[in-house]
């Protein structure tokens, strides 16, 4: 279906949309179908009438143009579209910025949106995937709450305050990140999506943002001004600009899988059905892979190079350093890897990795999507780890389901497969079947994000009658394989100190928290104070994890050479030696899932970097012969390349 259109009027050209020039500014929309379009001008997003209407020109490969001069910075514009004799007015598919609810675009002069120095700062350095450390976050749920004492609570801004800090004295926003260390924030969706009104943001309100609008345009609720289109652009440059300049990349999330709108969206109202997917090449049989109402036609010409073009925008204009796509399983992966091809070129650092899944049944051919079954075909992407988040802490959909570390032993052999990052590994012939990554840094390990229960909230459902000492003893650990597994690490904000999403009233949490109240949702950082010594155990693993080359393999040689499973442990104990890592000869973990302390032996002497309270970069104590393993922890063992002797690891 459409592929005669594709042959037809596919367009390679760069310049869709308004290209802005102080002298004048070329409309370029791509319409083959359409019968007439015209440009509506406005002078504010609040006007009901244009003071111009401006007949566009048809041309070559079905793009109707129009060269208006003057200034136009500043001015609001829509299309008129007409097809099969209905006129509709539409944003631009391709608009940069946009006025209150994102129905009108504006011609703006990026330029002048840029913070001082904008021009002198790059994209963050990454040299393998695997070298991140990912935080998962919502850019409301960050400044939202009164603990944090933002000045922008809510809004792209408040990232640009330094020096804040919670009740208790402790840093909290952008110094937070930076204490903590992560590398990259991956923000939830900051492109202009639908169910927030913009006009009432002064109303507490609430969405995760997973219902695009406009692709292009930075949401507006976030900015201080949503009726001018100016603000958002400006505001969410100054966000990136402040994380740059701490060392930490920007992840986007993108949802270019379905939009929030079908009927009346952009995209329908500028070339009906072409954008969508459907059903037995019948226009009215739209596909709903995304359990959302629509999807995405990614493999049509015109939808692809809107991607991609769209990427690129973020990239160059706000420059972004990597992205994670929702639902990837119904993009093809034709796309996904042209994408990559074009973002690697702009910036060698880029990272990208989403969701390896459908959210219902697609037309796409199963070959072609990006599901992390496929991930062989796209082996520059990466893929959420659902496996290693269920073997660690339980079925993510059956609230009471244990894993490793909450009580469901048995599993060891899948825990090794997981810690060595869903690759295929000699000591585990019979798991290669489910080793679905080619590379370390195809993998994303995780155990909460956004989505479902929060791990703390998991924990509690899993252990009710377990003391609260036990169950961070269990978070803590979980936290531990996460950052102790070959492949990428990932949490969500908050995680470090035990984030909660109670209702009201009680020990009932929420498990799909997208529309609930800040109350739910919003980082409460007094907890960073609260729970000190756990936030202390993330920053020290991350400092551990940044620090070993062992624990950041990106190839699945180096894997299968360096990291070697240990024999004739303590029942239910997964231990594994790490043998490649830039300081140490050696490295060796032992993980207890068991509620009883183990006897473990070390054959020579080796510093203890990480155990059941602590972990950091230095050495808190030295081990050797004989010694405990604490219940529901890991010990991190390593010895310096100098004081390296020839042993073996054998314990009884
Ligand atoms: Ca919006």
């Amino acid at each position: 279906m459409f592929s005669h259109i594709d042959a037809k009027y596919a367009y390679e050209g760069n310049d869709l949309g308004a290209t802005y020039t102080k002298e004048k500014t070329m409309f370029k929309l791509w319409a083959p179908e359409a019968e007439a379009v015209s440009i509506h001008l406005y002078r504010t997003c609040k006007e009901e009438k244009p003071y111009r209407n401006l007949p566009m020109k048809k041309g070559k490969n079905g793009v109707w143009s129009k060269e208006v001069f003057g200034d136009l910075d500043g001015v609001y514009y829509t299309y008129m579209v007409t097809n099969d004799g209905l006129e509709q007015e539409t944003i631009d598919i391709y608009a940069k910025t946009a006025g209150a609810n994102g129905a009108m675009g504006m011609v703006l002069d990026f330029q002048k949106c840029n913070p001082a120095g904008w021009e002198n700062q790059g994209y963050v350095p990454l040299e393998h995937y695997t070298d991140a450390c990912i935080y998962e976050m919502h850019i409301r749920d960050f400044s939202i709450d009164p603990s944090g004492h933002f000045c922008y609570k809510g809004r792209f801004l408040a990232f640009i305050e330094k020096g804040l800090v919670n009740d208790a004295g402790d840093s909290v926003g952008i110094d937070h990140l930076k204490e903590l260390g992560v590398t990259h924030v991956h923000l939830m969706p900051a492109f202009d999506y639908a169910t927030v009104d913009e006009t009432q943001v002064h109303k507490p309100q609430f969405n995760w943002g997973y219902d695009p609008q406009n692709y292009n345009v930075p949401e507006g609720s976030y900015s201080t001004d949503p009726f001018d289109g100016k603000s958002r652009v400006a505001e969410f440059k100054r966000m990136v600009y402040a994380l740059h300049r701490e060392g930490i990349g920007v992840i986007m999330d993108v949802v270019y899988n379905h939009t929030y709108a079908t009927a009346d969206s952009c995209f329908t109202k500028t070339y009906p059905c072409y954008y969508y997917r459907q059903w037995d090449n019948k226009l009215n049989l739209y596909a709903n892979g995304s359990g959302c109402g629509n999807e995405l036609a990614t493999e049509r010409a015109m939808v692809r190079k809107y991607i991609i073009d769209s990427l690129v925008h973020w990239m160059t204009e706000y420059k972004i350093d990597g992205f994670r796509f929702d639902l990837m399983g119904l993009y093809d992966n034709e796309t996904i890897n042209e994408a990559y091809r074009v973002l690697h070129e702009i910036n060698p650092n880029v990272i990208m990795y989403g969701e390896g899944w459908t959210g219902g049944d697609t037309p796409l051919e199963w070959e072609k999507r990006c599901m992390k079954l496929n991930a062989r075909f796209t082996p520059n992407v990466a893929y959420f780890s659902d496996d290693f988040r269920d073997t660690v802490k339980g079925n993510n959909f059956e609230n009471k389901q244990k894993g490793y570390v909450n009580g469901a032993c048995g599993s060891e052999d899948f825990v090794r497969e997981i810690m060595s990052g869903r690759i295929p590994h000699p000591q585990l012939p019979n798991l290669t079947k489910y080793s679905w990554a080619d590379h370390p840094t195809q993998t994303v390990n995780y155990v909460e994000a956004h989505d479902n229960l929060t791990l703390w909230d998991k924990l509690y459902y899993t252990n009710p009658t377990a003391s609260v000492e036990t169950r961070i003893k269990m978070d803590k650990l979980a936290a531990a394989m996460v950052f102790l597994s070959q492949g990428i690490p990932f949490i969500q904000a908050g995680q470090e100190f035990l984030r909660s999403k109670p209702f009201p009233g009680g020990m009932v949490f929420d498990h799909n928290s997208y529309k609930s109240p800040d109350a739910i949702n919003s980082l409460k950082w007094n907890r960073k104070s609260e729970f000190r010594s756990v936030f202390e155990y993330y920053q020290g693993l991350i400092a551990f994890r940044k620090a070993h080359s062992a624990l950041r393999m990106y190839d699945n040689s180096q894997v299968a050479e360096n990291l070697w499973y240990l024999d004739n442990l303590p029942q239910h104990v997964v231990g594994f030696i790490l043998k490649n890592d830039n300081l140490f000869e050696e490295m060796i973990v032992f993980i207890n899932p068991n509620e009883y302390s183990v006897k473990l032996h070390a054959f020579g002497e080796y510093g203890v970097y990480i155990d059941s309270n602590c972990a950091g970069v230095r050495p808190m104590r030295t081990v050797t012969g004989d010694y405990d393993l604490d219940p529901l922890s890991v010990i991190v063992l390593g010895r310096e390349r100098e004081e390296y002797l020839e042993n073996s690891h054998v314990t009884d």
